[in-house]
């Protein structure tokens, strides 16, 4: 069964009836406990109640969704942003909208599973290229279609915490006349400048045609959007499936959360800093113990250890040890890069990694994935 938390989200959390040190929460800023972004949840439950119990479209529609999609748009600099009640939700609403039947899709063989069901949902024909492989992208590109095509692509690769190399995909969608999606779940908050995310760090805001995202990693509450310019959201507004037949939209409480979040981070640019700094931190500590961080140049960093029952072991050893990390396997990486991954929060002390990076050497010792001296 699932372990159970008995806390708010944080450095430190009660699991399974014991305080440890958190590296599985996508809490990147450390914000889904801050003091004023509960506080604001709290005002607008005594304003708005709990559930929505309508569709937006019908009357489920609240001020606060309003300012939301307004910050949103601001802070991800677009014209437009509509607010879902997950990212799931706005991946499988957009895609469906953007193509369908006699189009195709160019999607990267690592994207999140929610792309693909949206790419599914769709009917357009996909065509997968192997992942961040130019050459592999340009040959299906060179393939002849005679409807729309589109380039979907995570900004920020949740299970190796690589990035999508987004400045050579705008130069192929501009050369094959293919539109271009971004899904930066992971990279919001986090990459860029102010957090503004991965299209940003590279400076691409004006090539990218589309981008969904979700507000429950750095910005700590619970929902997804989809950015863009004034006219697709118009457009996309009454038809994207997911957003008019839900009567769950993201309730105003957690919109609320998020809306707050979305101010701290614009006038502080600490959380980000910090975030920052844990991760070249944490990641030179590991890296200087010998053991294998693959590919990562974010946040999210995996240690790999190959085998399955090896990833499990040592994700058990270091719970005792009081940290908590996630195994991760078949099939959420191939065969034989089984992991533990260890998401760095802004929210971490020094002396939280110190004791993660002890207890990981430790348990490679015991385990002789290091030799022990
Ligand atoms: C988490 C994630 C999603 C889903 O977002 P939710 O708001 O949690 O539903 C979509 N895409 C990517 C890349 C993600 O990492």
């Amino acid at each position: 069964m699932y372990r159970t938390v008995n806390s708010p989200q944080g450095a430190r959390i009660q699991l399974d009836g014991r305080e440890v040190i958190n590296m599985a929460s996508n809490n990147y800023l450390g914000l889904a406990s801050h003091p004023q972004a509960i506080q604001a949840a709290k005002d607008a439950l005594d304003q708005y109640g709990v559930g929505p119990t309508a569709s937006r479209n019908i009357v489920g529609n609240f001020p606060v969704h309003d300012a939301l999609e307004r910050a949103l748009a601001e802070f991800k600099d677009v014209e437009a942003t509509l607010v879902f009640n997950c990212g799931v939700s706005a991946n499988t609403g957009v895609i469906p909208f953007l193509v369908g039947k006699g189009d195709v899709i160019y999607s990267d063989a690592l994207n999140h599973g929610s792309i693909i069901d949206g790419c599914r949902l769709s009917g357009a024909q996909i065509k997968v290229y192997q992942h961040k492989d130019m050459d592999s992208l340009e040959r299906i590109l060179k393939e002849p279609v005679a409807g729309k095509k589109l380039i979907v692509t995570d900004g920020v690769f949740s299970m190796d915490g690589d990035l999508a190399p987004l400045p050579e995909i705008a130069d192929l969608a501009d050369r094959y006349g293919a539109m271009l999606m971004v899904d930066d779940a992971h990279g919001d908050g986090v990459m860029g400048p102010m957090g503004k995310g991965t299209v940003d760090h590279f400076g691409l805001r004006s090539r990218v045609y589309v981008e969904t995202g979700s507000l429950s990693k750095a910005f700590g509450s619970a929902g997804g959007f989809v950015a863009g310019s004034r006219e697709l959201i118009e457009a996309l507004r009454p038809k994207a499936r997911s957003f008019i037949f839900t009567a769950s939209p993201m309730a105003p409480c957690l919109a609320a959360a998020a809306l707050k979040v979305i101010e701290i981070i614009s006038q502080d640019e600490s959380y980000v800093d910090r975030l920052w700094e844990n991760r070249e931190y944490f990641a030179n500590r590991i890296t200087k113990l010998g053991l294998n961080i693959g590919t990562t140049v974010t946040p999210v960093i995996p240690v790999i250890v190959g085998d399955e029952g090896l990833a499990e072991r040592m994700s058990q050893d270091i719970f005792e040890k009081g940290v908590f990390a996630q195994a991760i396997k078949f099939p959420m990486v191939p065969k034989g890069a089984a992991r533990l991954r260890f998401i760095i929060s802004a929210g971490h002390s020094k002396d939280d990694l110190d004791l993660v990076a002890e207890a990981i050497e430790e348990s490679a010792k015991e385990n002789r994935l290091l030799s022990q001296r």
